[in-house]
């Protein structure tokens, strides 16, 4: 487990060294490059923070049993603030955002709501990182018979074959994300949220044309109650 991130966390910590030895040794002195270099330092330290604080995220998610105090939660509200918080992030970066939701406003569904909207959030971010400036991603959920359809689509640089298979591994990266900051955690704790609720996740991507993730919200007919 170790093994896998290794590398990922010790290149910020070595450039941390580096510039720290570089300023005690007093090869860096005046005032600007000290700054810069504070400023690089402090950009290093954010990213090894919200590195190790995904990696405890993640290892959380695998060792508590969260399934057991899952509440009832409206679906209409629910996605219709994901897809509002989607929109706000359409004004910071360059992308069109566009969301349909379309389900009736009684729908119940249990679930744990932050560990779904860490899931959301997850896919909706790598469509914003893999998507190029002017592109669109579109949220869209459509109830089908018992099934509530979830789509988040980006019109990004989508996923090779290859890859395909491989994305919810831990750690696993694809070819496409070499110009992206990451670790290849993130769709793995989507799928595991999803699979623990019982609901399925799907993609299709094509490439240089786009990547399509479906979630499928069955309407449970819970007998037992
Ligand atoms: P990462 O930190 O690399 O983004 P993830 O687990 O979130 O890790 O995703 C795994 C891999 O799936 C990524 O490295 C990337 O190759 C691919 N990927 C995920 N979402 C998209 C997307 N919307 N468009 C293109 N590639 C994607």
């Amino acid at each position: 487990f170790i093994m896998g991130i290794s590398h990922d966390l010790r290149t910020p910590v070595s450039l941390i060294k580096g510039y720290a030895e570089a300023i005690t040794d007093g090869i860096i002195n005046d005032m600007d490059s000290l700054k810069n270099s504070a400023s690089i330092i402090g950009g290093k330290a954010d990213q090894l923070e919200s590195m190790i604080n995904d990696l405890i995220n993640y290892v959380k998610l695998n060792n508590t049993d969260w399934k057991q105090t899952l509440e009832k939660v409206r679906l209409e509200p629910f996605l219709a603030d994901f897809a509002k918080s989607a929109l706000n992030i359409s004004s910071v970066y360059k992308r069109k955002i566009n969301t349909f939701i379309d389900i009736d406003d009684s729908i119940e569904v249990p679930m744990d709501r932050n560990l779904v909207n860490r899931a959301l959030e997850n896919i909706l971010s790598n469509a914003v990182r893999y998507t190029k400036d002017g592109g669109s991603i579109s949220i869209s959920a459509v109830q089908e018979g018992q099934v509530v359809l979830l789509s988040i689509a980006d019109t990004g640089i989508g996923i090779e074959k290859k890859d395909l298979e491989h994305i919810y591994d831990i750690f696993y990266r694809g070819t496409n994300s070499r110009r992206e900051q990451g670790m290849g955690i993130g769709l793995s704790v989507v799928k595991t949220i999803i699979d623990t609720l019982g609901w399925n996740i799907e993609v299709s991507s094509k490439l240089n044309e786009g990547t399509t993730f479906f979630i499928r919200i069955p309407l449970a007919t819970d007998k037992t109650e």
